[in-house]
């Protein structure tokens, strides 16, 4: 057996594992290294998709490998001295782009194991905003070779290719329709999704035993993996023990006991930080919206349900609304399609204006729930009435309601870059500009300071991920998703870290 951490070894995201025996393996995720990403790229300077996996190549920031779909591959990329692995399937942990956003760039004929909620939210991801080449996860368009043959383009009218999905676990017809159909695709003259096998992971034959558990985390849908071979390998993905699925968790580690390699993120392990769980900031937004008789944003990360099911019991406390974007609305369409939980229970639905509304917008938004949408009017009018779910780019929409006051509760994690540290400042204004009180940060100097107890992390604290490794008790510990994979060295005894691209041998 094994093991090739090829990418995210040393930094917080970017996972590309290969775990092979007898020739044969998986992938454990296929991640966009946001740390390596940036040495090169930003908002307004990007890869340019035509000219396929190039651009990523060259700057080493996907690794050489024979695995890459072929349209993919302009004439003057030459794969021939690519090592060729076998790739019997990607595993997923989840659905955020440091473990997924290169995935769309695999060859085609290897299929994506998923839970059905972390499918379900690749597939609304990608119906609802447009997708750079490499995160066309759920379903992409194949690209052909222009007069030059270094330029690779799409075909206006050719169908969307969709790909294989094996789940980790038994879903509806709903959900199996969702997966396989495309808003829109009706019409006259539309790209219709030509579905892949969206099927159940028992029903095909892998290398491995596959166990797979649902875990706690910042997105639904997280899903560790144990795989038996002649040995067995756990893999955590994301975690941590301290949200709503912290059991769920615990199961997972007290069932990867007979693992003798334990794959582990290590995120917080090299931060001195606070810890709080979800039920301290749940109080503590609480309070804020329980002093405030005026406008109440809650801003938390695009994708945490988590938070947001939070903010919608304090709304039904405080008898307030929670008013949701559209996409948002959809995304929770998509995860019900999953997991049968009706979320959208008394949310409403923020009116942008806009000359018209996108297909997935009228076709599931507004079809299902077209008498819940609040208009900016509405909300100027009686603005104690609400709670708004905005982030930073949300923040335009201000300028149509119009508050004159509020509170704003960020409630997200704090900046990790310069550029980062400035979209605070950027904020800040917005919030001056509309006389809000801030909770969860504040500006000194130029630099924001962010306040404990507004948001807790979606990565297991040094104490869990302590407890973590000692329950499993591995012969050998590998982290990953970490910068300070110093700490486990120091604390542990088996701890084998392998830099990108290095291997670690089994038997
Ligand atoms: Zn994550």
């Amino acid at each position: 057996m094994i093991i090739t951490v090829y990418d995210g070894a040393t930094t917080i995201g970017g996972n590309k594992i290969y775990v092979g025996e007898n020739g044969r393996g998986v992938f454990l995720d296929f991640g966009l290294n946001f740390a390596r990403y940036g040495k090169y790229f930003a908002e307004f300077l990007t890869e340019r998709d035509i000219r396929g996996i190039y651009d990523l190549i060259t700057l080493n920031l996907i690794p050489e490998l024979k695995v890459y779909r072929k349209d993919t591959i302009p004439a003057d990329v030459d794969t021939s001295s690519f090592p060729e692995l076998s790739i019997r399937a990607l595993f997923l942990s989840h659905a955020h782009l440091d473990h997924c956003g290169n995935a769309g760039l695999l060859d085609e004929s290897i299929p994506f194991v998923a839970s059905p909620v972390t499918s379900a939210i690749l597939k609304a991801m990608r119906d609802i905003s447009p997708s750079r080449l490499a995160s066309e996860v759920a379903y992409f368009s194949r690209r052909y070779p222009r007069e030059d043959l270094r330029v690779l383009e799409a075909n206006r009218k050719d169908n969307y290719c969709g790909r294989d999905f094996y789940h980790t676990k038994d879903f509806s017809d709903d959900f199996h329709e969702f997966m396989c159909s495309k808003p829109g695709q009706d019409g006259k003259n539309a790209k219709k999704l030509d579905a892949g096998e969206v099927c159940e992971l028992c029903e095909k034959p892998l290398p491995f035993e596959v166990y797979a558990y649902e875990v706690d985390h910042s997105i639904y849908g997280a899903t560790a993996y144990v795989l038996e071979g002649d040995t067995a390998i756990a893999y955590s993905g994301d975690l941590r023990v301290h949200g709503k699925k912290g059991e769920e968790t615990k199961d997972f580690v007290r069932s990867a006991r007979d693992a003798s390699v334990l794959i582990i993120e290590g995120t917080r392990a090299g931060r001195e930080d606070y810890h709080d769980s979800e039920g301290i900031v749940y109080e503590n937004c609480r309070r804020v919206v329980e002093q405030t008789d005026e406008l109440v944003i809650a801003d938390f990360a695009a994708r945490n349900f988590e938070r947001m099911e939070a903010f919608a019991e304090i709304a039904e406390k405080c008898s307030r609304e929670l008013v949701i974007t559209a996409k948002d609305a959809y995304m929770l369409h998509a995860i019900e399609c999953a997991d049968g939980i009706h979320r959208m229970k008394d949310l409403r639905i923020y009116e942008e204006l806009r000359a018209k509304k996108d297909k997935w917008e009228v076709e599931v938004v507004e079809e299902r729930w077209g008498d819940r949408y609040t208009s900016p009017s509405e909300i100027s009018e009686n603005p104690e009435l609400y709670i708004l779910c905005f982030s930073f780019y949300d923040l335009k929409h201000l300028l149509d309601i119009k508050p004159e006051g509020g509170a704003y509760v960020y409630s997200s994690s704090e900046a990790f870059s310069e550029e980062q540290e400035f979209d605070f400042v950027r904020l800040n204004n917005w919030l001056s500009r509309f006389y809000f009180e801030t909770y969860g940060f504040r500006i000194e100097g130029d630099k924001p300071v962010f306040e404990k107890g507004y948001h807790a992390s979606g990565h297991a604290s040094k104490d869990d991920l302590r407890w973590i490794i000692e329950t499993v008790d591995p012969d050998v510990v590998i982290p990953v998703h970490t910068d300070n994979s110093g700490w486990f060295e120091k604390e542990f005894e088996n701890v084998v870290v392998l830099g990108d691209g290095e291997s670690y041998k089994l038997g």
